[in-house]
């Protein structure tokens, strides 16, 4: 496996590689590796013959609160992970290396941006435009990669990537979820054992949701109250937000209509540590 650090060699390989009629497939990461991102690895790996891991952690992404410097990071078991699994190449660079002196560019997906993590995030989706392009820029994948775990981000991605005509096949990857339903996530590692057990009710209130509505509740009201009832069950989550928003535009939704997948979307802190986990329902409606 091959570890790439410098954007002009990494974009040096990817022009052999598509110069000799392979196909690149990209799983951008910001590390700290975990078997959801593997299961993004799993969902490409037919699909291409170059098959390449990111692993940076944005700062651009990250709000002046949030935990960029504490974000857990160890490159070395990232980089035994991904070779274990498969990879053919990692590309690890440098922030400097991404942001050098005068970098002044950014994309806005503007209105796709704005709620849920939008709104508690400013800017947020700023960062993560920009780094993905960027990635997709120097990388130069066939294919790449997301978590319906980040799901507005996918939403995001796979429109940015048609507002700008980018060539890239955007995959979207359904979520891997702790045998007890927690979404894995790298910044579970924060979590105390009494807070992780908290954080279970989470993925309790969403299946809450997928309960009603298979039950053939269709009032989105009567399912958001389920879900913040379960959420707030113990008293020691904070919710940030439930929405209950249509899967593709992210508008909100009253009465279900048939025809639309809905995407019910919570984020809550457990003590200092926020997380975010999703269900989508009428599924088969995804566009
Ligand atoms: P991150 O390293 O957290 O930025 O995540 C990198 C990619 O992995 C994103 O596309 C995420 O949506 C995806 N991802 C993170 N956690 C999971 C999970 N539990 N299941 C599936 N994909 C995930």
């Amino acid at each position: 496996m091959q570890v790439v650090t410098s954007t002009q060699d990494m974009q040096r390989i990817a022009d052999a590689t598509r110069a000799s009629d392979r196909r690149i497939g990209l799983v951008p990461t910001m590390g700290f590796l975990h078997e959801g991102h593997m299961s993004l690895v799993e969902a490409i790996r037919e699909s291409c013959s170059l098959l390449a891991l990111s692993i940076f952690v944005n700062p651009m992404q990250f709000g002046p609160s949030e935990d960029f410097t504490a974000y857990p990071r160890d490159i070395d078991r990232d980089l035994a992970m991904a070779e274990a699994r498969g990879c053919d190449l990692v590309f690890l660079p440098s922030t400097d290396e991404m942001y050098p002196d005068g970098f002044q560019t950014s994309i806005d997906v503007r209105t796709l941006s704005l709620p849920l993590e939008g709104e508690f995030r400013p800017g947020h989706f700023r960062g993560v435009a920009t780094i993905v392009a960027k990635l997709f820029n120097i990388v130069k994948p066939h294919v790449a990669v997301f978590g319906q775990k980040d799901a507005q981000q996918s939403i995001l991605i796979r429109r940015m990537a048609r507002d700008l005509n980018l060539d890239v096949d955007i995959v979207i990857a359904p979520i891997v979820r702790e045998p007890d339903g927690l979404a894995m996530s790298s910044r579970n590692t924060y979590l105390s054992p009494d807070e992780r057990a908290e954080a279970l009710a989470i993925s309790r209130s969403l299946h809450a949701a997928e309960a009603l509505h298979a039950g053939g509740c269709r009032d989105a009201l009567e399912i958001s109250a389920a879900v913040m009832a379960e959420l707030n069950r113990t008293g020691r989550i904070k919710v940030e937000y439930v929405r209950i928003v249509d899967a593709d535009a992210l508008v909100p939704i009253q009465a279900f209509d048939p025809r639309q997948a809905a995407l019910v979307a919570v984020a809550a802190r457990v003590g200092t540590t926020r997380l975010i986990d999703n269900t989508i329902l009428n599924r088969t409606a995804m566009p």
